[in-house]
C-alpha cells in the first residue's frame, strides 16, 4: 500500500509523520478510500487507552514530532500560537520568557502535547482558579474527515460572528478530526507564589476551610488539593488529611499574614511553607501520590466530580459500603477545590464480584449525587459502555448522529468513546 506521506513501522505500529495539516489531509483522504482507522498520538499520557488501535482494522497512528513548534509569543493580544505536537511545557517556558502565563499545568507537562491536551480538555493542578484548557482555547486549525481544513484561527477576544463550531474539537478524543493549530490564551504572570502543606482532621474541615478563603481570596487561590489518610500515611508519614494549598499575587506579602490568622483560627498545623520556589518539593510529593498508587496495586480508579456538598454524603456511603467488605481499601486524592477527586481502591479479593460491585455502588452514587464519572480524563477505549449507560438516550443519540455527520466513514477514532 504506497501512502502519500512518509510513513514508517514503529513498535509494531504503522506511524504517520505529517509536516502540515496538508499533509495529514492527504492522509486522510487515503484513510478514506482505504477503509483505515487513524489515531492521533500526542505524549500518550492518557488514562483512558485513547490512543489504543482498534482491534478489528488496519490502523495508521498519527505523530506529530514534526508538527511542533511555537509559531509565536503574541504579547499584544495574549495569543500563543502552536502546533498541536508543541509540549505543554514548551508552551509554559516561552510564555514565561515573555512575562506571561499559560495557565494550564499537569505533571506530565514534559511528554503531554497541546492536541492531546485539548482533545481529553485537560485539567490538572489549577483548574481551580483558571479553568481547564478549555477556557484558554481562542481558536483552532482542524482537519476534518473528508479531509477538508479549517482555519477556525482567531485572537480575537470578541467573535459571534458564527457559532463557535471549533469548540466542538475541545475533549473529543480525536472522534471528529484532527487538530494542527491553536490559539492559546495567556494572561500576565503573577509575581509570588506561595505552597503550603498543611494538616487537617476531617473532608468536612477541609471543605469548610476551603470555602472561606475561596470566598475572601477567590483571584489569588490557585491550588486546594487533597490527600486522605491513606496516601498521606505513606507519603507523608502522617495518618492526618493533608491539604495543598498555592496562592498567588503581585504584592510581596502574598497574603500570608492573613492566611495565617484563618490557619490558627482552624488550629492548623503547618507542615511546610514555600515562597517563589521553581522546583517544589510540596508538589513533587503530590506526583509521588500517583507513582506509589501503582506500586502498591491501588488500581481500581475512579475520576469523580461532584458539587462540593455533596462530597461529605459520597464519603459516608462509601465508608458504609466497603465497611462491609474486608478487600477494599481506598486511596482517595485530588483536586477538592474543583470537586474533582481520584477516588482509587486496592481490591486484595481477585474477585470480579468485587470490583463490578464496587463500580456499580460508586457509578450509581455519583450519578444520584449529580457527579460525573468522567471528571478529567475522559472516555477513551476504557469507560465506553459508560457512556452509553449513565448518559440520557437524548444525549447518545446526539452524539452518535453528530458522529455519523462528521465521520461517515467512521475511520477516526474507532472504538473511543461510542
Ligand atoms: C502522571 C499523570 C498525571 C496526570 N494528571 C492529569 C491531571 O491532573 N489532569 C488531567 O486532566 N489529566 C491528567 N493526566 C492525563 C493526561 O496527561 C492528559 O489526558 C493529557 O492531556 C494527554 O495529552 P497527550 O499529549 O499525552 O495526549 P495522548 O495521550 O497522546 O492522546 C490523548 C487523546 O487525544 C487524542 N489526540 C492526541 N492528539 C490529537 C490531535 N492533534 N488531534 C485530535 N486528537 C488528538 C488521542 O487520540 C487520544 O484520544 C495525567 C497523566 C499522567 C500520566
Amino acid at each position: 500500500m504506497k501512502f502519500p506521506i512518509n510513513v514508517k513501522l514503529n513498535n509494531n505500529r504503522l506511524t504517520a509523520y505529517p509536516r502540515s495539516s496538508h499533509d495529514i489531509s492527504k492522509l486522510i483522504k487515503f484513510c478514506n478510500r482505504n477503509n483505515i482507522n487513524i489515531v492521533p498520538t500526542g505524549g500518550e499520557t492518557n488514562r483512558v487507552g485513547g490512543t489504543n488501535p482498534y482491534k478489528n482494522q488496519k490502523n495508521i497512528f498519527i505523530d506529530f514530532k514534526y508538527m511542533n513548534k511555537i509559531e509565536e509569543i503574541d504579547g499584544d493580544n495574549l495569543i500563543c500560537t502552536a502546533q498541536s505536537g508543541a509540549k505543554l511545557i514548551e508552551v509554559q517556558k516561552r510564555s514565561n520568557n515573555r512575562g506571561l502565563f499559560f495557565p494550564v499545568n499537569i505533571a506530565p507537562n514534559d511528554k503531554c502535547t497541546i492536541g492531546g491536551n485539548i482533545s481529553t480538555n485537560v485539567g490538572g493542578l489549577q483548574t481551580l482558579r483558571y479553568g481547564n484548557i478549555e477556557d484558554h482555547v481562542n481558536g483552532l486549525e482542524v482537519v476534518l474527515s473528508n479531509g477538508d481544513i479549517i482555519n477556525f484561527e482567531s485572537k480575537l477576544k470578541k467573535d459571534n460572528f458564527g457559532p463557535k463550531l471549533w469548540k466542538l474539537f475541545i475533549g473529543s478524543e480525536g472522534i471528529f478530526g484532527i487538530i494542527t493549530k491553536a490559539n492559546l490564551k495567556l494572561i500576565p504572570k503573577k509575581k509570588y507564589k506561595t505552597t503550603y502543606l498543611i494538616q487537617i482532621n476531617s473532608l468536612l474541615k477541609s471543605i469548610h476551610l476551603y470555602k472561606k478563603i475561596r470566598d475572601i481570596y477567590f483571584d489569588n487561590l490557585i491550588s486546594y488539593e487533597i490527600i486522605f489518610p491513606i496516601p498521606s500515611s505513606i507519603i507523608f508519614k502522617n495518618d492526618s488529611y493533608n491539604l495543598i494549598l498555592e496562592v498567588s499575587s503581585n504584592d510581596k506579602e502574598n497574603l500570608s499574614k492573613n492566611l495565617k490568622k484563618i490557619f490558627n483560627q482552624y488550629k492548623l498545623k503547618i507542615d511546610k511553607i514555600e515562597k517563589n520556589k521553581s522546583k517544589s518539593n510540596i508538589w513533587k510529593k503530590r506526583e509521588e501520590i500517583v507513582h506509589k498508587q501503582k506500586q502498591l496495586n491501588f488500581n481500581h480508579k475512579f475520576d469523580i466530580s461532584l458539587p462540593l456538598s455533596n462530597w461529605q454524603i459520597f464519603l459516608n456511603k462509601i465508608n458504609n459500603f466497603i465497611s462491609q467488605e474486608s478487600c477494599y481499601t481506598p486511596y482517595f486524592f485530588g483536586h477538592l477545590g474543583d470537586g474533582n477527586l481520584h477516588c482509587n481502591f486496592k481490591i486484595t479479593d481477585d474477585d470480579m464480584i468485587k470490583k463490578n460491585a464496587l463500580s456499580k455502588f460508586i457509578f450509581e452514587l455519583v450519578v444520584q449525587l449529580k457527579g460525573s464519572i468522567a471528571a478529567e480524563h475522559g472516555i477513551g477505549t476504557q469507560k465506553l459502555n459508560l457512556l452509553k449507560k449513565y448518559k440520557s438516550k437524548e444525549y447518545y443519540k446526539f452524539l452518535k448522529n453528530l458522529k455519523k455527520h462528521m465521520d461517515k466513514k467512521l475511520i477516526m477514532g474507532k472504538g473511543k468513546l461510542l
